[in-house]
């Protein structure tokens, strides 16, 4: 009886660790995969809309396929394509060859180095050559093409979503780009200065709703010095008369009102002690 009950403890054990390891092994693949097969939708769906903001088709097909040292501008025109040449009566018998730049080539050979490790200054940088050399939709098809094999990537969905705020009717993407990125680096363990570069660009898109954020429960700025901090970001952001601001001003009034009540809970024992004492003295 003894040896029946063993051997079927055994085999609950076995299948505790097989699931346990099976759930190991699956749930980064649930997570991954399906963004990963979104994003590949998403990229095709860029491409078929380049059209909306004048973009010609070959800027983002270079962008996927061109080498990995070069880029085209945004000013390109190829002159062999229904965006370029919207009747489709081509007068070139090929595509025209773009012209180099050295400085926005210089952005596609540092690029990998970017996306290796998230750092938020070079970053930024990175952004501000990238739109000053017109290489804004170029930069958006290589770093969502990462993102087919490499969705987390933070430095990637960071630049994703500020590339797309750049490019018009991608607002709706960019904010999603940037909303993942924000999430991501809560999983990843990003600092809340960095990941108030994700908010950042994000406000720009849509306050309301990125500001909502931070106001998580349990969040980063679910304490006392995150209470000012949110409460000074409404004011400046919203105004003082802002529905942000008000309520942020109220919980913070409540919980010095229970920081309060609790010191009141800590003393009740020694008031009650001191009244007994007068009790007796009178
Ligand atoms: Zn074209």
């Amino acid at each position: 009886m003894d040896r029946i009950i063993s051997a079927d403890n055994s085999r609950d054990f076995q299948e505790t660790i097989l699931t346990n390891a099976l759930h190991i092994l699956l749930e980064p693949i649930y997570e991954t995969v399906p963004r990963m097969r979104y994003q590949m939708l998403l990229n095709e769906l860029d491409y078929a809309s380049s059209d909306q903001d004048n973009t010609c088709r070959r800027v983002v097909i270079r962008g996927l396929f061109d080498s990995i040292d070069h880029l085209t501008t945004e000013n390109y025109r190829c002159g062999f394509c229904d965006v370029c040449v919207p009747d489709l009566k081509f007068k070139l018998e090929k595509a025209a060859i773009p012209l180099q730049d050295a400085q926005v080539d210089e952005i596609a050979e540092q690029l990998p180095d970017f996306l290796s490790e998230f750092d938020k200054k070079p970053l930024q940088e990175l952004l501000d050559r990238t739109i000053e050399n017109a290489a804004v939709p170029g930069l958006l098809a290589r770093v969502s093409n990462r993102l087919e094999g490499d969705s987390t990537n933070l430095a990637a969905l960071y630049l994703a979503g500020a590339l797309s705020r750049k490019r018009p009717g991608r607002e709706i993407l960019a904010f999603e780009y940037l909303k993942s990125a924000f999430n991501e680096g809560i999983k990843q363990g990003l600092s809340p200065d960095n990941l108030l570069l994700f908010y950042e660009e994000a406000v720009q898109v849509n306050a309301e709703k990125a500001f909502t954020w931070l106001t998580e429960v349990g969040g980063y700025w679910d304490n006392q010095e995150g209470l000012q901090f949110l409460i000074q970001e409404a004011a400046q952001r919203f105004g003082i008369d802002s529905k942000q601001h008000r309520i942020l001003l109220l919980v913070s009034q409540v919980r010095n009102f229970n920081d309060v009540g609790d010191d009141f809970i800590k003393l009740k024992p020694k008031i009650e002690t001191l009244k007994q004492g007068f009790e007796r003295l009178s």
